[in-house]
Protein backbone atom coordinates (compact mmCIF):
# COMPACT_ATOMS: atom_id res chain seq x y z
CA UNK A 1 0.00 0.00 0.00
CA UNK A 2 0.79 3.83 -0.81
CA UNK A 3 3.17 5.25 2.33
CA UNK A 4 0.68 8.13 2.13
CA UNK A 5 -2.16 5.97 2.43
CA UNK A 6 -0.46 4.07 5.51
CA UNK A 7 0.69 7.13 7.44
CA UNK A 8 -3.18 8.04 7.11
CA UNK A 9 -4.29 4.77 8.83
CA UNK A 10 -1.65 5.26 11.52
CA UNK A 11 -2.58 8.91 12.09
CA UNK A 12 -6.32 7.54 12.77
CA UNK A 13 -6.25 8.65 16.76
CA UNK A 14 -9.30 6.00 17.34
CA UNK A 15 -11.47 9.52 18.33
CA UNK A 16 -14.64 7.77 16.95
CA UNK A 17 -15.75 11.13 16.05
CA UNK A 18 -16.78 9.39 12.71
CA UNK A 19 -18.54 7.12 14.51
CA UNK A 20 -21.62 9.89 15.27
CA UNK A 21 -22.28 10.57 11.31
CA UNK A 22 -21.02 7.22 9.97
CA UNK A 23 -24.93 6.39 8.48
CA UNK A 24 -23.62 2.26 8.17
CA UNK A 25 -22.31 2.33 12.28
CA UNK A 26 -26.09 3.94 13.01
CA UNK A 27 -27.61 0.59 11.42
CA UNK A 28 -24.42 -1.80 12.42
CA UNK A 29 -23.71 -0.52 15.74
CA UNK A 30 -20.45 -2.78 15.43
CA UNK A 31 -16.84 -2.24 16.30
CA UNK A 32 -16.01 -3.20 12.39
CA UNK A 33 -18.96 -1.02 10.57
CA UNK A 34 -16.98 1.61 11.85
CA UNK A 35 -13.42 3.16 10.53
CA UNK A 36 -12.08 2.47 14.10
CA UNK A 37 -12.49 -1.31 13.77
CA UNK A 38 -11.98 -1.59 9.78
CA UNK A 39 -8.62 0.92 10.47
CA UNK A 40 -7.59 -1.93 13.47
CA UNK A 41 -7.64 -4.67 10.49
CA UNK A 42 -6.04 -2.29 8.00
CA UNK A 43 -3.15 -1.96 10.81
CA UNK A 44 -3.13 -5.88 11.14
CA UNK A 45 -2.24 -6.14 7.01
CA UNK A 46 0.39 -3.17 7.33
CA UNK A 47 1.97 -5.19 10.32
CA UNK A 48 1.49 -8.41 8.90
CA UNK A 49 -0.12 -9.84 11.69
CA UNK A 50 -3.22 -10.25 9.75
CA UNK A 51 -4.13 -11.83 6.38
CA UNK A 52 -6.37 -10.42 3.83
CA UNK A 53 -9.55 -12.48 3.41
CA UNK A 54 -13.01 -12.32 3.23
CA UNK A 55 -14.22 -10.79 6.50
CA UNK A 56 -11.71 -7.85 6.04
CA UNK A 57 -13.04 -7.88 2.42
CA UNK A 58 -16.78 -7.55 3.84
CA UNK A 59 -15.81 -4.97 6.49
CA UNK A 60 -14.11 -2.68 3.86
CA UNK A 61 -16.89 -3.18 1.65
CA UNK A 62 -19.60 -1.81 4.09
CA UNK A 63 -19.20 1.54 3.36
CA UNK A 64 -21.54 3.79 1.38
CA UNK A 65 -18.76 6.16 0.11
CA UNK A 66 -20.68 8.92 1.50
CA UNK A 67 -17.18 10.49 3.07
CA UNK A 68 -18.93 12.07 6.09
CA UNK A 69 -16.34 10.45 7.84
CA UNK A 70 -13.56 13.04 5.67
CA UNK A 71 -15.92 15.87 7.06
CA UNK A 72 -16.09 15.08 10.45
CA UNK A 73 -12.27 13.60 10.85
CA UNK A 74 -9.98 15.87 12.59
CA UNK A 75 -7.14 14.66 10.75
CA UNK A 76 -9.05 14.63 7.28
CA UNK A 77 -8.66 11.04 7.14
CA UNK A 78 -9.65 9.57 3.47
CA UNK A 79 -11.19 5.86 4.38
CA UNK A 80 -12.91 6.06 0.70
CA UNK A 81 -9.51 6.40 -0.52
CA UNK A 82 -7.88 4.25 1.25
CA UNK A 83 -10.63 1.46 0.81
CA UNK A 84 -10.45 1.68 -3.15
CA UNK A 85 -6.42 1.44 -2.74
CA UNK A 86 -7.01 -2.04 -0.50
CA UNK A 87 -9.42 -3.41 -2.64
CA UNK A 88 -7.74 -2.67 -5.73
CA UNK A 89 -4.19 -4.35 -4.34
CA UNK A 90 -6.56 -7.70 -3.41
CA UNK A 91 -8.59 -8.05 -5.74
CA UNK A 92 -10.31 -11.62 -7.33
CA UNK A 93 -10.80 -12.16 -11.23
CA UNK A 94 -14.10 -12.52 -9.91
CA UNK A 95 -14.47 -8.87 -8.17
CA UNK A 96 -13.21 -7.93 -11.31
CA UNK A 97 -15.52 -8.95 -13.49
CA UNK A 98 -18.14 -8.15 -11.29
CA UNK A 99 -17.01 -4.58 -11.16
CA UNK A 100 -16.31 -4.30 -14.27
CA UNK A 101 -17.98 -1.95 -16.82
CA UNK A 102 -20.39 -4.59 -18.17
CA UNK A 103 -21.87 -5.62 -14.80
CA UNK A 104 -22.50 -2.29 -13.91
CA UNK A 105 -24.37 -1.58 -16.83
CA UNK A 106 -26.77 -4.89 -15.93
CA UNK A 107 -27.18 -3.23 -12.48
CA UNK A 108 -28.23 0.09 -13.40
CA UNK A 109 -30.71 -1.93 -15.61
CA UNK A 110 -31.88 -3.83 -12.93
CA UNK A 111 -32.74 -0.94 -10.78
CA UNK A 112 -34.52 0.31 -13.38
CA UNK A 113 -36.79 -2.58 -13.73
CA UNK A 114 -36.92 -3.06 -10.01
CA UNK A 115 -38.22 0.67 -9.18
CA UNK A 116 -39.60 1.64 -12.43
CA UNK A 117 -38.50 4.99 -11.88
CA UNK A 118 -41.08 6.79 -14.34
CA UNK A 119 -39.32 10.55 -14.44
CA UNK A 120 -41.92 12.99 -16.25
CA UNK A 121 -41.01 14.27 -19.53
CA UNK A 122 -38.11 15.75 -19.57
CA UNK A 123 -35.76 18.73 -18.46
CA UNK A 124 -34.57 21.99 -19.40
CA UNK A 125 -32.42 24.64 -18.90
CA UNK A 126 -32.55 28.05 -19.94
CA UNK A 127 -30.55 30.25 -21.60
CA UNK A 128 -30.14 33.51 -19.45
CA UNK A 129 -27.94 32.03 -16.71
CA UNK A 130 -25.73 33.42 -14.06
CA UNK A 131 -22.62 32.24 -15.06
CA UNK A 132 -22.44 31.69 -18.61
CA UNK A 133 -21.92 34.37 -21.21
CA UNK A 134 -23.30 34.43 -24.64
CA UNK A 135 -21.87 32.72 -27.41
CA UNK A 136 -20.19 30.23 -24.78
CA UNK A 137 -20.08 26.53 -25.74
CA UNK A 138 -22.06 24.48 -22.98
CA UNK A 139 -22.82 20.60 -22.58
CA UNK A 140 -24.70 18.69 -20.11
CA UNK A 141 -23.38 16.40 -18.26
CA UNK A 142 -24.82 12.82 -18.88
CA UNK A 143 -23.97 10.30 -16.78
CA UNK A 144 -24.06 6.74 -16.21
CA UNK A 145 -27.55 6.66 -14.61
CA UNK A 146 -28.99 9.54 -16.75
CA UNK A 147 -28.04 7.71 -19.77
CA UNK A 148 -29.20 4.05 -18.27
CA UNK A 149 -32.20 5.27 -17.35
CA UNK A 150 -33.00 6.95 -20.59
CA UNK A 151 -33.95 10.45 -19.81
CA UNK A 152 -34.89 12.62 -22.42
CA UNK A 153 -33.31 15.67 -22.14
CA UNK A 154 -35.29 18.61 -23.76
CA UNK A 155 -31.81 20.97 -24.22
CA UNK A 156 -32.17 24.51 -25.68
CA UNK A 157 -29.58 24.41 -28.81
CA UNK A 158 -26.96 26.47 -27.06
CA UNK A 159 -26.32 23.13 -25.74
CA UNK A 160 -23.82 21.06 -27.40
CA UNK A 161 -24.63 17.18 -27.13
CA UNK A 162 -22.07 15.34 -25.33
CA UNK A 163 -21.30 11.80 -24.52
CA UNK A 164 -19.92 12.04 -21.27
CA UNK A 165 -18.58 9.47 -20.08
CA UNK A 166 -19.66 7.32 -16.13
CA UNK A 167 -18.29 10.20 -13.41
CA UNK A 168 -16.28 6.74 -12.11
CA UNK A 169 -17.28 6.99 -8.50
CA UNK A 170 -19.15 3.43 -8.88
CA UNK A 171 -15.88 2.21 -10.06
CA UNK A 172 -13.24 4.15 -7.18
CA UNK A 173 -15.43 2.87 -4.30
CA UNK A 174 -15.12 -1.05 -6.00
CA UNK A 175 -10.98 -0.58 -6.17
CA UNK A 176 -11.20 -0.90 -9.85
CA UNK A 177 -9.57 2.09 -10.10
CA UNK A 178 -8.07 1.48 -14.24
CA UNK A 179 -11.68 2.27 -14.99
CA UNK A 180 -12.07 5.53 -12.72
CA UNK A 181 -8.78 6.51 -14.40
CA UNK A 182 -9.90 5.47 -17.52
CA UNK A 183 -13.55 7.08 -17.43
CA UNK A 184 -11.65 10.21 -15.70
CA UNK A 185 -9.19 10.74 -18.41
CA UNK A 186 -11.97 10.44 -20.71
CA UNK A 187 -14.05 12.81 -19.07
CA UNK A 188 -11.75 15.72 -18.39
CA UNK A 189 -10.29 15.53 -22.57
CA UNK A 190 -14.25 16.37 -22.76
CA UNK A 191 -14.67 18.63 -20.57
CA UNK A 192 -11.54 20.59 -22.03
CA UNK A 193 -14.11 20.95 -25.29
CA UNK A 194 -16.20 23.22 -23.23
CA UNK A 195 -16.57 26.70 -22.15
CA UNK A 196 -19.29 25.47 -18.99
CA UNK A 197 -20.32 21.89 -18.31
CA UNK A 198 -23.47 21.83 -16.97
CA UNK A 199 -24.63 19.27 -14.23
CA UNK A 200 -27.56 17.91 -12.43
CA UNK A 201 -26.68 14.99 -10.30
CA UNK A 202 -25.14 15.82 -6.89
CA UNK A 203 -22.64 12.87 -7.22
CA UNK A 204 -21.39 13.25 -10.61
CA UNK A 205 -20.70 17.37 -9.81
CA UNK A 206 -18.71 16.38 -6.39
CA UNK A 207 -16.90 13.37 -8.31
CA UNK A 208 -15.70 15.58 -11.30
CA UNK A 209 -14.96 18.69 -9.41
CA UNK A 210 -12.91 16.69 -7.74
CA UNK A 211 -10.89 14.69 -9.88
CA UNK A 212 -7.57 14.18 -8.76
CA UNK A 213 -5.26 16.94 -10.82
CA UNK A 214 -8.54 18.48 -12.55
CA UNK A 215 -6.94 21.86 -11.82
CA UNK A 216 -8.70 25.52 -11.71
CA UNK A 217 -9.38 26.29 -14.56
CA UNK A 218 -11.46 23.11 -15.60
CA UNK A 219 -12.77 23.29 -12.04
CA UNK A 220 -14.58 26.50 -12.84
CA UNK A 221 -15.88 25.33 -15.55
CA UNK A 222 -18.41 23.08 -13.96
CA UNK A 223 -21.52 24.75 -12.90
CA UNK A 224 -24.55 22.82 -11.14
CA UNK A 225 -28.20 23.35 -13.17
CA UNK A 226 -29.56 25.46 -10.22
CA UNK A 227 -27.57 28.27 -11.08
CA UNK A 228 -30.11 28.67 -14.13
CA UNK A 229 -33.33 29.27 -11.36
CA UNK A 230 -31.10 31.79 -8.75
CA UNK A 231 -32.70 34.93 -9.16
CA UNK A 232 -35.64 33.90 -11.02
CA UNK A 233 -39.02 34.66 -9.88
CA UNK A 234 -40.63 31.52 -10.09
CA UNK A 235 -44.23 30.44 -9.26
CA UNK A 236 -46.36 27.08 -8.50
CA UNK A 237 -49.60 27.19 -10.06
CA UNK A 238 -50.82 24.86 -7.21
CA UNK A 239 -49.80 25.25 -3.58
CA UNK A 240 -47.74 22.66 -2.65
CA UNK A 241 -45.65 21.44 0.84
CA UNK A 242 -41.99 20.25 -0.26
CA UNK A 243 -39.33 18.94 1.53
CA UNK A 244 -35.64 17.82 0.08
CA UNK A 245 -33.47 14.92 0.55
CA UNK A 246 -29.59 16.27 0.70
CA UNK A 247 -28.17 13.75 -1.29
CA UNK A 248 -24.26 12.85 0.53
CA UNK A 249 -22.32 14.18 -2.45
CA UNK A 250 -24.11 17.39 -2.79
CA UNK A 251 -22.29 20.27 -1.24
CA UNK A 252 -22.95 22.56 1.50
CA UNK A 253 -22.96 25.90 -0.67
CA UNK A 254 -25.44 24.15 -3.88
CA UNK A 255 -27.39 23.06 -1.48
CA UNK A 256 -28.26 26.30 -0.03
CA UNK A 257 -28.45 27.51 -3.19
CA UNK A 258 -31.49 25.34 -3.82
CA UNK A 259 -32.79 25.84 -0.47
CA UNK A 260 -33.28 29.44 -1.06
CA UNK A 261 -34.68 28.37 -4.20
CA UNK A 262 -37.44 26.72 -3.42
CA UNK A 263 -37.94 29.29 -0.37
CA UNK A 264 -38.84 31.71 -3.17
CA UNK A 265 -41.02 30.32 -5.06
CA UNK A 266 -44.77 31.54 -4.81
CA UNK A 267 -46.98 29.09 -3.51
CA UNK A 268 -44.36 26.36 -2.14
CA UNK A 269 -44.10 25.99 0.88
CA UNK A 270 -40.38 24.47 1.54
CA UNK A 271 -39.88 23.09 4.99
CA UNK A 272 -36.58 21.18 6.50
CA UNK A 273 -37.03 17.57 7.55
CA UNK A 274 -35.79 15.68 10.08
CA UNK A 275 -32.48 13.83 8.81
CA UNK A 276 -32.65 15.75 5.91
CA UNK A 277 -28.70 15.40 5.43
CA UNK A 278 -29.21 11.74 6.70
CA UNK A 279 -27.80 8.55 4.05
CA UNK A 280 -30.42 7.40 1.91
CA UNK A 281 -28.64 4.34 1.89
CA UNK A 282 -28.27 2.82 -1.55
CA UNK A 283 -25.10 4.67 -2.66
CA UNK A 284 -24.83 3.28 -6.05
CA UNK A 285 -25.50 -0.45 -5.92
CA UNK A 286 -24.79 -0.62 -2.11
CA UNK A 287 -28.23 -1.77 -2.32
CA UNK A 288 -27.34 -4.43 -4.17
CA UNK A 289 -24.30 -6.01 -1.94
CA UNK A 290 -25.65 -5.12 1.36
CA UNK A 291 -29.66 -5.08 0.99
CA UNK A 292 -30.35 -5.46 4.88
CA UNK A 293 -28.29 -1.91 5.67
CA UNK A 294 -29.68 -0.05 2.76
CA UNK A 295 -33.13 -0.79 3.68
CA UNK A 296 -32.84 0.08 6.91
CA UNK A 297 -31.51 3.33 6.14
CA UNK A 298 -33.75 4.00 3.44
CA UNK A 299 -36.93 3.12 5.40
CA UNK A 300 -35.93 5.43 8.20
CA UNK A 301 -35.54 8.19 5.86
CA UNK A 302 -39.45 7.08 4.59
CA UNK A 303 -40.37 7.92 8.48
CA UNK A 304 -38.84 11.34 8.98
CA UNK A 305 -40.68 12.07 5.17
CA UNK A 306 -43.84 10.96 6.90
CA UNK A 307 -43.53 13.06 9.88
CA UNK A 308 -43.25 16.11 7.87
CA UNK A 309 -45.83 14.66 5.46
CA UNK A 310 -45.47 16.83 2.14
CA UNK A 311 -46.94 16.36 -0.85
CA UNK A 312 -43.85 16.67 -2.89
CA UNK A 313 -40.08 14.98 -1.83
CA UNK A 314 -37.21 16.34 -3.73
CA UNK A 315 -33.81 15.27 -4.27
CA UNK A 316 -30.74 15.93 -6.78
CA UNK A 317 -28.91 12.59 -7.18
CA UNK A 318 -31.14 9.30 -9.29
CA UNK A 319 -29.42 6.77 -7.02
CA UNK A 320 -31.20 8.56 -4.37
CA UNK A 321 -34.14 8.98 -5.95
CA UNK A 322 -34.53 5.53 -6.02
CA UNK A 323 -34.47 5.08 -2.22
CA UNK A 324 -36.73 7.66 -1.97
CA UNK A 325 -39.26 6.09 -3.77
CA UNK A 326 -38.46 2.59 -2.40
CA UNK A 327 -38.96 3.70 0.96
CA UNK A 328 -42.49 5.82 -0.45
CA UNK A 329 -43.73 2.36 -1.34
CA UNK A 330 -43.10 0.65 1.24
CA UNK A 331 -44.44 2.77 3.89
CA UNK A 332 -47.77 3.29 1.20
CA UNK A 333 -47.10 6.74 1.64
CA UNK A 334 -49.18 8.72 -1.31
CA UNK A 335 -46.21 11.59 -1.14
CA UNK A 336 -44.89 12.10 -4.77
CA UNK A 337 -40.95 12.16 -5.20
CA UNK A 338 -39.12 14.04 -7.86
CA UNK A 339 -35.60 14.76 -9.16
CA UNK A 340 -35.10 18.44 -8.59
CA UNK A 341 -34.45 18.96 -12.14
CA UNK A 342 -37.64 17.95 -13.68
CA UNK A 343 -39.68 19.40 -10.53
CA UNK A 344 -38.42 23.14 -11.35
CA UNK A 345 -38.67 22.05 -15.26
CA UNK A 346 -42.28 20.72 -14.85
CA UNK A 347 -43.93 22.43 -12.26
CA UNK A 348 -42.70 25.61 -11.92
CA UNK A 349 -43.12 28.66 -14.26
CA UNK A 350 -40.74 31.56 -15.00
CA UNK A 351 -42.31 34.68 -14.07
CA UNK A 352 -40.10 36.70 -16.12
S1 LIG B 1 -17.71 6.89 3.76
FE1 LIG B 1 -19.71 7.00 4.84
S2 LIG B 1 -20.31 4.85 5.11
FE2 LIG B 1 -18.09 4.85 4.60
S3 LIG B 1 -17.06 4.83 6.57
FE3 LIG B 1 -17.25 6.98 5.95
S4 LIG B 1 -19.16 7.70 6.91
FE4 LIG B 1 -19.18 5.45 6.98
S1 LIG C 1 -12.65 10.67 13.11
FE1 LIG C 1 -10.70 10.28 12.01
S2 LIG C 1 -9.18 10.03 13.65
FE2 LIG C 1 -11.20 9.81 14.64
S3 LIG C 1 -11.60 7.59 14.59
FE3 LIG C 1 -12.54 8.45 12.74
S4 LIG C 1 -10.95 8.22 11.14
FE4 LIG C 1 -9.93 7.98 13.15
Amino acid sequence: MDNELKKEIINCSRCALCMEVCPVYKVKQTETSVLRGKFLQLLGLIRGDLKYDKNIAYNLDLCLGCKKCKTACPSDIDAVKIFAKVKEENMTLFEKIFYGALMFKIKILFLKILYKVKYPIGRRYYKKTNSTKPNEKIAHFNGCATKAIGLKFSIPSKFEKENFSCCALPFFVKGRLDLYEKYKKRNIDLIKKYDKVVFDCATCFDTVKNYEGIGDELKNKLIYFTDFYKNKNLKSDKKLKISFHKPCHLDNKTFEEIENILNNIENIQYERMEGFDECCGFGGDFFIRHPKTAISLSIKKAENILKLNPDIILTTCPTCLWSLKFGIKTKNMKIKAYDLADFLHNFILIKD
